[in-house]
């Protein structure tokens, strides 16, 4: 899953980043309003973590433009703005959940994964398909109850792949869902990551291939 986080304080941001991947997040920063809104534009991300007093386009007028295009994504608003009109405003313009700071970094974590299993319709870290068990929160997976050994990235392609069964996903929108910027990977890469999903998963989860697609 990939987030975006507009956030001016360097420092905060750094350390939000370095705590939301070691999670197993792609974490991209913008460290004012204007990027974010830009990078929101061509960027597909999963969810955002969004700094109210920003640089150049506010957090407010940022959410407020967000929304006139993009109902669904999460919006996690965290700010120094405490005081009870700005949390209402925020969570009225469409923010998900708010969080004053200061906060300590590992319940960010747990308010981002709750969103985006609010936003996936799953109430559970652990994703149950077949014989296999995912578990979001540990980044472990299970065949059989047998505990498999993945590859970080192999790991985000099939969570990638289990919270979007519904439908056929091309290399593109997968590789752009498990990378940020400073660390994308060619498209073509998830062909290597799939086939050795394939083996490794010896069977248990049936990828089928779209020619063309
Ligand atoms: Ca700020």
């Amino acid at each position: 899953m990939r987030l975006l986080i507009v956030e001016d304080s360097e420092t905060l941001a750094k350390g939000l980043k370095t705590t939301l991947k070691t999670a197993g997040f792609a974490v991209d920063i913008a460290h004012d309003g204007a990027l974010g809104l830009n990078l929101l534009k061509v960027q597909q991300y999963d969810l955002l973590i969004l700094d109210l007093g920003l640089p150049k386009i506010d957090g407010m007028d940022l959410l407020r433009h967000l929304r006139l295009t993009n109902k669904t994504i999460p919006v996690l608003i965290i700010s120094a703005r405490d005081e009870l009109d700005q949390r209402i405003k925020g969570l009225d313009l469409g923010a998900d959940d708010y969080l004053c700071k200061p906060f300590i970094l590992k319940e960010v974590t747990a308010r981002v994964r709750a969103l985006l299993r609010r936003s996936h319709h799953t109430l559970d870290t652990v994703i149950n398909q077949g014989r296999l068990s995912l578990n979001t929160h540990t980044r472990s997976l299970k065949l059989d109850n047998r505990s498999i050994e993945l590859h970080r990235r192999e790991l985000s392609v099939l969570e990638y792949l289990l919270t979007h069964t519904d439908r056929v996903v091309s290399k593109e929108q997968i590789a752009e869902h498990i990378c940020s910027f400073d660390d994308d990977i060619n498209p073509v890469a998830i062909e290597t990551y799939v086939s050795r999903l394939r083996k490794k998963l010896d069977g248990a989860l049936k990828l089928k291939t779209v020619r063309g697609l």
